[in-house]
């Protein structure tokens, strides 16, 4: 290595354009042996590396707070996945379809009895044959009635679930 002071200052120089371009582009083998010699050699290219890394690593750690994108596709992400277990959730309402059916089945097979009771209870109280066959018909439609709540609660729940998230935000 030549310590002569002109040869000294053009070593600088390219130790500067070296550390630049090692954060950039990289530096070949060689032009990295003779960086790291000269940086052992020389104090005030060694301080330039630290603070050439001091202020990468402040970019960095700036890049990582700074975008706010993150943040809303991170809510999006999230938003996403609440509608994917609502959609998973969605076999519910085939459960409850499920539950109708059967119950109007079960509806169907006790039907004449149903109506004979309540004919029985019509004439027993003397209604009119409106009355109870009006009560035949909201009996046969309970099954609708009560799914028709269930799912109203489930699309209540939702809508809460819904404004939690935004809470949360
Ligand atoms: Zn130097």
């Amino acid at each position: 290595m030549n310590s002569q002071p002109n040869n000294m200052n053009e070593s600088h120089a390219r130790a500067e354009s070296l550390i630049a371009k090692e954060h950039v582009e990289g530096i070949s083998p060689v032009e990295q042996d003779w960086l790291a010699a000269h940086l052992r050699e020389c104090n005030q290219c060694s301080a330039n590396v630290e603070a050439t890394q001091q202020a990468l690593r402040s970019l960095l750690s700036l890049q990582v707070t700074a975008p706010r994108g993150l943040a809303a596709r991170t809510q999006f992400r999230v938003r996403l996945r609440a509608q994917e277990m609502r959609s998973v959730r969605q076999p519910r309402w085939r459960l409850v379809y499920l539950m109708c059916g059967a119950s109007w089945i079960a509806g169907a097979a006790t039907a004449p009895y149903v109506w004979r009771g309540l004919e029985w209870i019509g004439h027993r109280a003397g209604l009119p044959d409106l009355v109870w066959k009006m009560g035949f018909g909201v009996w046969w439609a309970l099954p609708a009635i009560v799914a028709a709540a269930i799912l109203f609660a489930e699309s209540a729940g939702n809508t809460a679930t819904r404004v939690d998230l935004n809470k949360n935000f």
